[in-house]
């Protein structure tokens, strides 16, 4: 087992991966920028080192910088945790040329899942469902692509193959609007991601975003460790998370999290992952996959048992996965709400000083967060500040927890988008289960928030 590990990261997560590591006897590397200086994670840390100013091309993002940080700590093994160079495959091969271990997969598996286009093409080639689409990058010729949108039939979508971030869509109902949605898309993709290939997929009405976690090992074992609904999203970034997912028969998520286990091994996946899909009328279909722990990953945790961030450290450590499929066993319910930084229905960031913090608690009750009475959320990052996470022998219990750990949260100095958890927490559509990707969107255009 590793001695030292560097976290290349800030925030929640950060301090998850440091009282990982405190847990398994591992000292921990914390670096930091400037903005992230007082952050209590960085005064507990076993060693901190600065890595440059606040925004994140100069720290975070700083690979050159974050090496050397681990060069001068002897640390062994680097966690990249999520966003940032987590799904950076140069970042991993930097990190691995420098002698030391990328807590994650190889580079190779986060290049080609990294760009959609071959990471569709490896999972077809797995046994792993996709939404139908074309065959790889859309070619030039307007007659081609015609006929190809005919064959999926409308309406479809246009996507970035380097895409990301909800970025890089259109969709197209029409033929006539089919070329020059193809063109525009293009201009964009080549723009935002430096890569100008485009495919197409149909577009699927009404579905929701079920995922898979699966976590395998460096001696062929991989697991799944069911699933997760993350429909509940805006601008497709999800607000809150639940697992199990409701209403969808055992043996589905049997079947897909089996096809998911049997691609890592075909694939050499080593480390935890996600399996993105699409789930409508009974059917899976794989949009991508993420090759790192995700926020959403304590809900996996509560209903399994399965510590994700140390069984990652585990499996970079060169052991084997400790469990079997078979020993995984599922029970309960967990259910999540991303705490963020933000005016609750203008959606605007609100970074600030936190004059009073009040955690949550009680059974069923985890917050992962850094905050603390005084914390200054710097502006410079994405406005997530923790997560508030319920678990219930039921989902009506898990509900009823997350109902009263929101009304005991306290925070003040900022805003929240405390308040729209508490409304979704009492909405009958989401309170009966199974609610779909759009619905958070179309529930925020039609009604004014209770006051508070
Ligand atoms: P990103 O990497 O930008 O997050 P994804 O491919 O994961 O892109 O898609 C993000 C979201 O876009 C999905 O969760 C879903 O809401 C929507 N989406 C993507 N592909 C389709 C499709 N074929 N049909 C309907 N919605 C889609």
């Amino acid at each position: 087992m590793f001695k030292k590990i560097l976290v290349a990261n800030r925030g929640e997560i950060a301090l998850r991966i440091q009282r990982a590591c405190r847990e398994l006897g591992i000292k921990a590397v914390m670096v930091y920028s400037e903005a992230d200086r007082d952050a209590k994670y960085v005064k507990l840390a076993d060693e901190a080192v600065c890595i440059g100013p606040a925004p994140s091309p100069l720290s975070y993002l700083n690979m050159p910088a974050i090496i050397s940080a681990a060069e001068v700590t002897d640390a062994e093994a680097i966690h990249p945790g999520y966003g940032f160079l987590s799904e950076n495959a140069d970042f991993a091969e930097r990190v691995e040329k420098s002698g030391f271990t990328f807590i994650g997969p190889t580079p190779e598996n986060i290049r080609t899942m990294g760009d959609k286009v071959s990471a569709k093409q490896a999972m077809i080639k797995a046994g792993v469902p996709c939404v139908p689409g074309s065959d790889g990058e859309l070619p030039d010729d307007p007659a081609l692509i015609k006929r190809i949108a005919k064959t999926i039939g409308y309406p479809v979508i246009i996507k970035a193959s380097g895409g990301g971030g909800g970025r890089g869509m259109r969709v197209v109902h029409t033929e006539a609007a089919l070329i020059n949605a193809v063109q525009m898309t293009k201009a964009e993709a080549g723009a935002a991601f430096g890569n100008p290939a485009v495919y197409m997929e149909k577009y699927l009405q009404n579905p929701r975003h079920v995922e898979i976690q699966v976590l395998a090992d460096t001696h062929k074992n991989a697991v799944y460790l069911g699933e997760r609904d993350c429909s509940m999203q805006r601008r497709h970034q999800k607000v809150i998370e639940e697992a199990p997912a409701p209403g969808i028969p055992r043996r589905l998520i049997e079947k897909i999290g089996e096809r998911c286990a049997a691609a890592c091994k075909k694939i050499g996946y080593r480390g935890a992952g996600t399996f993105e899909f699409l789930y409508e009328n009974g059917e899976f279909y794989f949009i991508e996959m993420n090759t790192r722990v995700q926020v959403e990953h304590p809900i996996t945790e509560l209903i399994t048992g399965i510590d994700i961030v140390r069984t990652q450290i585990m499996i970079a450590a060169g052991e084997k996965l400790p469990f079997t499929q078979r020993q995984v066993e599922f029970k309960g319910h967990a259910i999540e709400c991303r705490v963020n930084a933000e005016d609750p229905y203008k959606f605007i960031p609100s970074p600030g000083r936190i004059s009073m913090w009040h955690a949550p608690g009680g059974p069923g009750v985890r917050v992962d967060t850094h905050v603390y009475n005084n914390y200054f959320v710097p502006p410079n990052y994405d406005s997530m500040i923790g997560k508030i996470i319920a678990y219930g022998d039921t989902r009506e219990q898990a509900m009823a927890r997350m109902r009263t750990a929101l009304l005991e949260t306290v925070v003040e100095g900022i805003k929240t988008n405390i308040p729209l958890h508490q409304d979704l927490m009492v909405d009958s559509k989401f309170m009966e289960g199974g609610t779909n990707i759009h619905y958070l969107e179309e529930w925020l255009t039609h009604r004014t928030p209770n006051k508070r």
